[in-house]
This record gives structure tokens, sequence and C-alpha cells, in this order.
């Protein structure tokens, strides 16, 4: 039947290309759905230099390397935006707004985005100062000023990070109190290289020659300028779920539940990737549970 495949796998980032190139090497029939283009989030990232066997390259170059590695194993992949999905029992629906596929088996790897603080300049300064991965970017400001926005646990955890590579770090919140996790908040607040700025909004972003240069902060309704090389912003995550609604799969706080196998609660659906509740949100990690998810899956397929 046209459009009916063993497996299909939602979102081509790491997670779901990795779980492509394994189960097209099992010989399984498998197709990609990617609403965007190849990589999602590790496209956007500027420099990438722990990534093990790779010293140094850009999210772009990696996420297209992969890409092509999928095209060679003639994995088709479709460009479209996944609309709805139907769990049919053994048979899986999945809708675009152009087609309808099936498959016995899904993968969903549509990772999450970082939440955007809306203000001017903020897109033309990614990658020149303004960031939202203090792993992937942090190094590059070695010895420098930063600033870190945000109270929650990515926040506090990333300036403890920024501290151990940066000359200061500067945390702005815009409450009084954090809502991170206990131990974090003791060690930013005893951190002899992180200041807090409580009750804190930033109002603007500066730049000069395309480059972040510092913010203007609203502090209890005084201005405060302050210069610094980067800015890294940590307000949250979003993740994109809303499709997965019908199917009944378990969560917490918006990321999927998967087993020791990337297997959700729902019977012949994985998933891996950034939209999975764990630790590491890394891209080894997430390539790490591509492979996961497609070992346990071809293991599974051969029992039925
Ligand atoms: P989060 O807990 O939602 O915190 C987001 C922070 O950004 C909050 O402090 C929030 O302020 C602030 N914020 C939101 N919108 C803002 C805006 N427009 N302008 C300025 N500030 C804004 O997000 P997260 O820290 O990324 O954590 C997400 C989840 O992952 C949480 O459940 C967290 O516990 C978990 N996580 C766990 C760990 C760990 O266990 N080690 C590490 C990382 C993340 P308000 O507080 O005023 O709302």
């Amino acid at each position: 039947m046209k459009n009916k495949y063993d497996v299909i796998i939602i979102g081509a980032g790491i997670a779901g290309m990795t779980a492509a190139i394994y189960l097209k090497r099992f010989s399984m029939n498998v197709l990609i759905i990617e609403k965007e283009y190849p990589g999602g989030q590790l496209a956007k990232i500027n420099t990438i230099e722990n990534y093990p066997g790779i010293k140094k390259t850009s999210g772009f170059d990696l996420a297209t390397t992969i890409y092509e590695q999928v095209k060679e194993l003639e994995i088709p992949v479709v460009f479209e935006e996944v609309i709805a999905i139907q769990n049919q029992g053994k048979i899986k629906e999945v809708m675009t707004k152009e087609n309808s596929y099936q498959a016995n088996y899904l993968v969903l790897a549509t990772g999450r985005t970082h939440k955007k603080l809306g203000l001017p300049l903020e897109k033309e300064l990614v990658g020149h100062g303004i960031s939202y991965c203090a792993t992937c970017d942090g190094p590059l400001y070695k010895d420098q000023e930063v600033f870190v926005l945000g109270g929650g646990d990515s926040a506090l955890q990333e300036a403890i990070y920024l501290a151990s590579i940066c000359k200061k770090v500067n945390i702005i919140h815009r409450r009084d109190t954090f809502r991170a996790s206990e131990d974090l908040i003791k060690k930013v607040e005893n951190h002899e290289k992180i200041s807090i700025f409580y009750n804190s909004v930033i109002n603007t972003l500066c730049e000069e020659n395309g480059i972040f240069t510092g913010i203007e902060i609203i502090q209890n309704d005084e201005k405060i300028m302050k210069k610094g090389s980067a800015l890294f912003i940590y307000i949250g995550m979003e993740v994109e779920n809303k499709i997965y609604a019908p199917l009944e799969i378990c969560q917490e706080n918006g990321y999927i539940i998967v087993d020791k196998n990337n297997e959700t609660n729902v019977k012949g659906i994985y998933a891996c990737g950034d939209l999975i509740n764990k630790e590491a949100y890394q891209l080894v990690t997430a390539s790490a549970e591509g492979a996961n998810a497609a070992i346990a899956l071809h293991k599974a397929y051969i029992k039925n």
C-alpha cells in the first residue's frame, strides 16, 4: 500500500535522524516527516566543540552531514507539517496538511524550542552574543563578563557552569525569589563570581556593529546600563507536543515519559531527543536515545 511504512519518525533532528539510520540499517521501511529543515535546534547552534570525533563544527554542518547520511541510505524524508495522529491499535495513522501515512510504529522526535524574550535585536544577535545554550557557547566567553536571564533550574545551573569559565556572571531575574531548587539557589547566592539582579527586567539589548555589547535593566523603576559580552536566555522551553494530545501519552511538565527502551506508555510509540523527560539535553544524548529507540523497536518488530 502506498504511504504505508514499518516506522514513521516525526522530526528530523539529531535524535530522529539517528533512529532512522539505525532502523534503515536493520532493513526496516522507514519514513521521516519534518515540518521545517533537517537538524532542528542542532542546525541553529553556532559552534559545536563537544561532539566526540569532531573537534569543531557548526550545527548547520553537522546537521547537513547527518542528513546526507540519511539520503545516502535512501531513507525517504517528506517536508510536511503533521496535524493529527490516530492510534488505531496496530496501525498508527499520521496526517499532514498534504497527505496521510500509516505505520506499525512511531518514533516521536520533534524536540523543543527555547522561549524567546521578544525584544528587538534578539533574533539578529543570536550567534553574536545572544545564546540559549551555555554548554555550547559558554567557552567562547572565557574570562569575560556575561548575563544569564531567568530564575529557574536551567538559568541557575547554567550560571554556575558559566562562572567556571567566565570572569563574572550576572543573573537577571524578574522577581525577588527564584523558582529553582534550594541547592542551586544556595550555590548562586554564595558564588563569588555570580551577582544577582532581583526584581529586574531587561529593557533593551545593546549592540555595536552587529555584536552584543550589553543590556539596559529596569530594577525597581531604576534604569541600569550594564556592559557584557553575552546574554544567555533561560526563560523556559516549549515542547512541541500539541499533536500528541489525543494519543494519551504520559507526560511530566509537557515532557514525554519513556522507559529504558525509549518507549512511551502507548505500545509501539517511542520518543527520543529533547521532548522526553530526562536530565541531559545534549546532542550526544539525543543521538543515543534515537539509537536506543531504534534498537528496542527493531527487537519488538522481530518478536511480533
Ligand atoms: P522554568 O522552570 O520554567 O523557569 C523559567 C524562568 O524564566 C522562571 O524563573 C521565569 O520567571 C523566567 N521567565 C519566564 N518568562 C520570562 C520572561 N519573559 N522574562 C523574564 N523571565 C522570564 O524553566 P527552566 O529553568 O528551563 O526549567 C524547565 C523545567 O526543567 C523545570 O521543571 C525544571 O525544574 C527542569 N529542569 C531541571 C533541572 C534539574 O533538575 N537539574 C535542570 C534544568 C531544568 P518566574 O519565576 O517569575 O516565572
